[in-house]
């Protein structure tokens, strides 16, 4: 391969020994057996652990990082995460309950998402969630049941942000969005929660997702810090808690760099001291999915046919787009580009040749790899497709030509 080609980020988490990729420790091969079938998805203890802490060396000290559940909801991932982090972020009844079975505090777990349904804030009511109001309605729903319940809910308000983050993958705050209120309507609605029978611990603002571009989050976290201070001017006491988004990206596409971690480590450190002087020692808190998960994941799948149609060579293999919508280029993308993928048995053979992975499903959306220079590769190897650690299984369709869902493990 030439040199200066433009190649996918260096995947440093997964060590290669005797030509073959390791997960967790285990040879990719040996682990197949271990889980004893393929299609599966193999998520990398080590890999989480040290991920967590090389965020945290790289942030001020009292930066709070909360798991965003919906990124990878597994339940032996979550409860591995919940000894790295300081909270969970639910966005559903089911993700609640995930994150209530790991014993964590329920005040550490925060419910956000719009359109959550009476019985929805019940079950967070009754746990003792933090939920994070995200309309006029549930402002007055959560009180009114708090009041049946005979309990105090505790709330956070959701806000709409009036300013966008820039390059982001997926923009979730500025302009008309469904999730929080706008941030013209939040001075009224704090007002109104104050005077309910509501334990108000702070503000969310959330602003965007996969965003590999450290700037343009430093400028939004300046913006969001501005309006913290802003919406709690007249609030009769500091919130306690700001939830200051995240939308950290990771690398998935050739070209792509890893986020670099100093200009953001810089404008929190700049800022903490500002804001916990102004809002009486409040804390603040990232909200991370992926950046957390997304590189210690691998989806396996095994080589079941080789053909070759005018002269392009196809690997299909047993897994497809119904386990990872993500890496077929449907969920979200608008051109199709290739996930970075590896024969995890052939690791160290240095001859290439193009080769299309595609899954066993009737249709031309179930690519994993489009003409990608690979080893060459025979029926019964194990394609490994990278960066699979979130948006992967929970976020495919696994019923869509019922073929077996996937296995997930942690190793
Ligand atoms: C989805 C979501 C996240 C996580 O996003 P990632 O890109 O996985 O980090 C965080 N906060 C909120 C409110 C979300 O909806």
């Amino acid at each position: 391969m030439s040199t200066n080609k433009p190649t996918h980020a260096p995947l440093m988490h997964f060590p290669v020994q005797d030509g073959s990729l390791h997960i967790g420790g285990i040879a990719v091969t040996r682990l197949a057996q271990r889980v004893g079938r393929t299609p599966f998805y193999a998520y990398d203890r080590s890999a989480l652990t040290s991920r967590v802490k090389d965020l945290r060396s790289a942030l001020p000290n009292d930066i709070r990082i909360h798991y965003s559940v919906k990124a990878n909801p597994m339940p032996a991932l979550v409860q591995h995460m919940t000894s790295l982090v300081d909270g969970l972020d639910v966005a559903s009844a089911g993700e609640l309950k995930t994150a209530l079975d790991t014993g964590i505090p329920a005040g550490q777990i925060s419910f956000a998402g719009p359109g959550k349904t009476d019985a929805e804030l019940t079950q967070a009511i009754a746990a003792g969630a933090v939920i994070h109001l995200e309309s006029a309605r549930e402002v007055d729903a959560v009180n009114r049941i708090g009041q049946s319940l005979g309990l105090r809910p505790s709330v956070m308000l959701r806000v709409n942000p009036d300013f966008e983050l820039k390059s982001s993958g997926m923009k979730m705050g500025g302009g008309p969005r469904q999730f929080g209120v706008d941030a013209e309507l939040a001075p009224a609605l704090l007002r109104r929660i104050e005077q309910l029978d509501l334990d108000w611990h702070g503000l969310h603002i959330f602003s965007g997702s996969q965003n590999l571009n450290a700037h343009a989050i430093a400028e939004a976290q300046d913006k969001t810090f501005e309006l913290a201070l802003r919406l709690t001017e007249d609030a009769s006491r500091a919130p306690r808690l700001l939830n200051i988004g995240g939308g950290f990206g990771i690398p998935y596409f050739v070209g792509e760099k890893s986020l670099d971690l100093h200009p953001i480590g810089d404008m929190l450190s700049r800022w903490l001291p500002r804001v916990q002087a102004q809002l009486d020692q409040v804390k603040v808190a990232l909200e991370l999915g992926r950046y957390l998960v997304g590189e210690a994941g691998v989806y396996v799948t095994r080589v079941v046919d080789r053909k070759i149609s005018r002269g392009q060579v196809f690997l299909v293999t047993d897994g497809g787009m119904h386990h990872h919508l993500a890496a077929s280029g449907n969920l979200g993308q608008v051109i199709r580009k290739n996930y970075p993928v590896a024969i995890a048995n052939r690791m160290q053979k240095t001859q290439r040749e193009v080769l299309s992975i595609v899954g066993p499903l009737c249709t031309p959306l179930d690519m994993l790899a489009d003409r990608q220079e690979l080893p060459p590769a025979q029926i019964g190897d194990l394609v490994v497709v990278f960066q699979s650690g979130a948006y992967g299984l929970s976020a495919s369709p696994s019923a869509f030509l019922s073929h077996p869902p996937a296995v997930e493990v942690l190793v």
